[in-house]
């Protein structure tokens, strides 16, 4: 038990599984609350004592499904092994942690996602002198780090990361000079605020005593350490010894060394925040927050887990710089044009394993035979990618070579010897087990060779004596046997008994028969065992040492895993845009967005063939600066809206775009603030976050950001919402000058086009036909003329005397605002009948002048705001706008 203690002191924030023969226990607290947690039978030690110890344990070959459940619910798991055979050992058995698998740092291949990195976040800085964020996966050495100047950024940051945990600054007293941010009162704010941000995400606090971090990432960068980072960039290298130091702290038993640390900015990629990622829908769809439905689904054709990461990586980070999308259209533009070296890459990419985890893991010692088979047959297909992918340079017509910075060029170095190496060594069926030997090739090591030979010469040689046995004795039925009691034995049925020869010795009766030994099958035995025990040392020998090879040639395997991952992902980008009919944008500085026919990626894929109807769309911030996008519910505006957006994504991965041509200016930012999308897991109500998410738009968007505006200010009274959407444009218009695309059921701002020259309407049209809407899905100049709210009413299934009423409702409030002057108020602004520039309804006057609450206008919107239309009887209805219109009418 003091042993136990020992090590639970040292492991304070884990829970302790303790190896004991073959189970692992858990005592005190952690007993306690795994059983309730994991529903395990809790029972005591030293049951007989005054204060008995609480214990549970799980079978060590199941460890591994306890392990995730514990991490999957925040924890992290301390292992506890057994350093000595406890055979052999003297005393107490000499055990410490081996690994400690947390949320963020774990190798179990079977609970990681193979199409997702597992990072774990480490940030540091406070709000004066900025953030710095790193993340790691400790699976694939992927290691970034960033530095965001607000609260804000970071949390973006943070969202695209996608981490499973994040370390936090430790609070109280720096540790060391260098400990960056540690100061209590700021930490605790930047906690608070991720737990607001993030409640599902752990957050972990950093080790105790952390090393400088400058002095980590030196020794764990080795030569790919960059002397100038904290210099230029100090809260980012913060972070990133935070979070090695953390991973470090996981893996005692293995020095962890990470290739290389990617220090990016902010601006060098298409800054999308959350609310852009999630509204775009480019992992999951918003409706059940799965990959189904999602833009990563349509284009994730790769056919490797490398692949399928990088890509996720590209649509989360689309790039900024000219050259480098150029450089990816180009190569996929190739792979388009070229079919069957395209098919023959991919089918190569389907055979080749995960070359980022498996040398992850060799890295850190837990590659097993299997994994390394899996990867020399991996390398051992590298030649035929490469072959294809010259195929499909010599098929690009007039393509300019880029040489070596090709991304279709694999490179020279193909890891060959390596893999060669591997598979002369290890046989290709290797087990994952290593300690049970069987995985080494025969003509590897003459010692191997020989102790197998004696080994399976001894099973001859068995089979011999139990003949020579039979034939002596008589006794046909005369077997030679083995157990684990007492070795090799022979045993002779009960019938027989008489015919046994006087130099056997007996050792055991069982039911039908006597069990004896000789003298010649002891030493026989002795002579297997010994040779048995060390053909599997040396084979564990020689699969160690491959294993280290691959670990020291770590850097070079993941620099052409990487070159293999954006072919991939390349080869991903040319299959869709071949399959579907995607064509190369012209990507430039223009600042204009020019899509001819464009699609929306995903609802084109869900509608029926040929079912999808293009439109154009046409930004300019010196022309057509903002679209407002009127039309009936179910028109098509949100999906329009979303698919320019979508283009502007996908063009800046390097990848081509659902549309006949298209023109993308770069933007360096894409914001999206769309429908009634409430966040009531986070207490707020639809409104509020509405208008914070505006409200952040208007704070950090630029005149080169596309800006996709859906239905705001929907979340309040029908005034407020026109209200706050005018002005919304309006500021965009003025100051911002962002692109943007605005989508509204509010007519009223239809009007913004006759008083702004970079306003333009636009109108996605519907037609009424035997009473039923039908939707054409096409856009027009001008606004929409009406808004069939009552056709898709119908369309949703109301019932029909409802139908009718509201058609009467409708019918007398028209009546009523035709009757008055033009420029009158018309009091129920979504079932307007005509929302054309030159009526602009309740506003037209109001803004029209400056906006001077005269004539009883503040007095109607209060006795508006006043009223609930959900309480109101079509009576009431009509009386309170008699009286409102009696209000405003000067004379009245
Ligand atoms: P709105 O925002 O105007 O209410 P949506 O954009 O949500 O309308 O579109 C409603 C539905 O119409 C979508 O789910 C989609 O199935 C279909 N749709 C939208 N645009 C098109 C189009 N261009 N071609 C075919 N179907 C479309």
């Amino acid at each position: 038990m003091r042993q136990y203690l020992d090590v639970k002191a040292r492991y304070p924030d884990a829970i302790v599984f303790f190896r004991l023969g073959d189970f692992y226990e858990m005592f005190y607290e952690d007993a306690t609350y795994v059983a309730r947690a994991l529903d395990l039978t809790l029972t005591t030690r030293d049951k007989g004592k005054e204060d008995p110890v609480p214990m549970c344990g799980v079978p060590h070959h199941a460890v591994r499904g306890y392990v995730a459940k514990l991490t999957e619910l925040g924890h992290r798991v301390a292992l506890c092994e057994q350093l000595e055979d406890p055979r052999i050992a003297r005393g107490i058995v000499k055990r410490d942690v081996v690994r400690v698998v947390t949320p963020g740092v774990n190798l179990d291949e079977e609970s990681l996602d193979p199409r997702a990195p597992s990072f774990v976040a480490a940030v540091a800085g406070d709000p004066r002198r900025g953030y710095g964020l790193a993340f790691l996966d400790v699976s694939t050495g992927d290691f970034r780090a960033t530095e965001a100047s607000t609260a804000d950024a970071l949390i973006d940051e943070i969202a695209r990361a996608d981490p499973r945990e994040i370390v936090l600054p430790r609070t109280g007293p720096a540790t060391s000079p260098d400990d960056v941010g540690a100061r209590g009162e700021e930490v605790r704010a930047l906690g608070a605020l991720l737990r607001r941000a993030y409640p599902r995400l752990p957050q972990t606090d950093a080790p105790a005593g952390e090393a400088a971090p400058e002095a980590l990432l030196r020794e764990a960068l080795g030569a790919a350490f960059d002397p100038g980072l904290a210099e230029r960039a100090p809260m980012a290298a913060a972070a990133a010894g935070r979070a090695l130091a953390y991973a470090r702290a996981t893996q005692p038993g293995a020095a962890l060394a990470v290739p290389r640390l990617e220090v990016f900015q902010r601006a060098d990629y298409l800054v999308l925040d959350e609310q852009a990622r999630a509204h775009l829908e480019l992992l999951e769809s918003l409706q059940d927050r799965r990959r189904t439905g999602s833009l990563i689904e349509v284009l994730d054709e790769t056919r490797s887990a490398m692949g399928s990461r990088l890509l996720r990586r590209w649509l989360l980070f689309p790039l900024c710089d000219l050259r480098a999308i150029r450089r990816r259209q180009d190569a996929v533009e190739s792979l388009v044009g070229a079919q069957g070296a395209r098919d023959r890459a991919r089918r190569a990419l389907a055979e080749i394993a995960d070359l980022e985890r498996l040398v992850g893991r060799a890295r850190l010692g837990v590659a097993t035979p299997r994994d390394l088979a899996v990867l020399g047959r991996s390398l051992g297909l590298l030649p035929e990618l490469g072959a294809a992918l010259g195929e499909a340079r010599a098929a690009q017509i007039g393509g300019t070579d880029e040489g070596p910075a090709d991304p279709l060029r694999l490179g020279d170095d193909l890891g060959a010897d390596l893999g060669a190496e591997i598979v002369r060594t290890l046989r290709p069926d290797a087990p994952a087990v290593p300690k049970d030997g069987g995985y080494v090739n025969p003509g590897v090591s003459a010692e191997l060779d020989e102790v197998c030979a004696i080994a399976s010469g001894g099973r001859e040689r068995l089979t011999a004596i139990e003949a020579r046995e039979r034939a002596r004795t008589g006794i046909p039925s005369l077997k030679v046997k083995f157990n684990n009691v007492f070795g090799y034995y022979i045993e002779v049925t009960r019938a027989h008994l008489g015919s046994v020869p006087a130099d056997y010795t007996r050792k055991q009766t069982v039911a039908n028969a006597e069990r004896f030994v000789t003298s010649e099958l002891t030493e026989f035995e002795r002579q297997i065992l010994g040779a048995d025990e060390r053909r599997l040392a040396l084979e564990l020998e020689i699969f160690t040492r491959l294993r280290e090879a691959v670990a020291a040639a770590a850097e070079r395997l993941l620099g052409i895993a990487a070159r293999v991952a954006a072919v991939d992902t390349l080869a991903a980008l040319a299959e869709v845009a071949h399959r579907n009919g995607y064509c190369r944008p012209v990507v430039d500085d223009s600042g204009i967005i020019d899509i001819t026919d464009g699609r929306h990626p995903v609802v084109e894929r869900l509608a029926a063939a040929g079912q999808f109807v293009p439109n154009d769309v046409r930004l300019d911030p010196d022309g057509d600066q903002i679209w407002i996008v009127t039309g009936p519910n179910m028109a098509g505006k949100s999906t329009l809206i979303r698919q320019v957006a979508l283009s502007v994504v996908m063009a800046q991965m390097g990848g081509f775009v659902p549309a006949r041509t298209a023109r993308i200016g770069v933007c360096d930012r894409v914001f999206t603030r769309v429908g009634a999308g409430d966040n009531l897991a986070r207490g707020e109500s639809t409104f509020l976050v509405e208008m914070r998410e505006t409200a952040h738009i208007l704070r950090y968007a630029s005149a080169r950001s596309l800006v996709v505006l859906d239905e705001i200010g929907r979340g309040t009274s029908t005034y407020d919402g026109v209200s706050i959407a005018w002005a919304v444009a309006e500021h965009l218009h003025d100051r911002v000058r962002a692109k943007t695309l605005f989508a509204t059921h509010y007519h009223e701002l239809c009007a913004l086009g006759d008083l702004h020259p970079r306003v333009r309407n636009v109108s996605v049209t519907a037609r009424e036909w035997k009473g039923e809407v039908v939707f054409l899905r096409k856009l027009s100049p001008g606004g929409a003329s009406r808004s069939f709210g009552i056709e898709v009413a119908k369309l949703a299934g109301l019932p029909p005397a409802l139908i009718e009423r509201a058609r009467a409702i409708l019918r007398t409030l028209e009546a009523d605002g035709a009757a008055r002057p033009a420029g009158a108020p018309h009091p129920v602004a979504p079932a307007q009948a005509d929302g054309s520039a030159a009526q602009l309804g309740l506003f037209g006057s109001a803004l029209r002048e400056p906006l001077e609450p005269s004539d009883g206008v503040a007095e109607v919107i209060a006795a508006l705001r006043a009223v609930d239309p959900d309480q109101l009887s079509p009576r009431a209805a009509l009386d309170l706008v008699a009286e409102l219109t009696r209000k405003l009418t000067p004379s009245g």
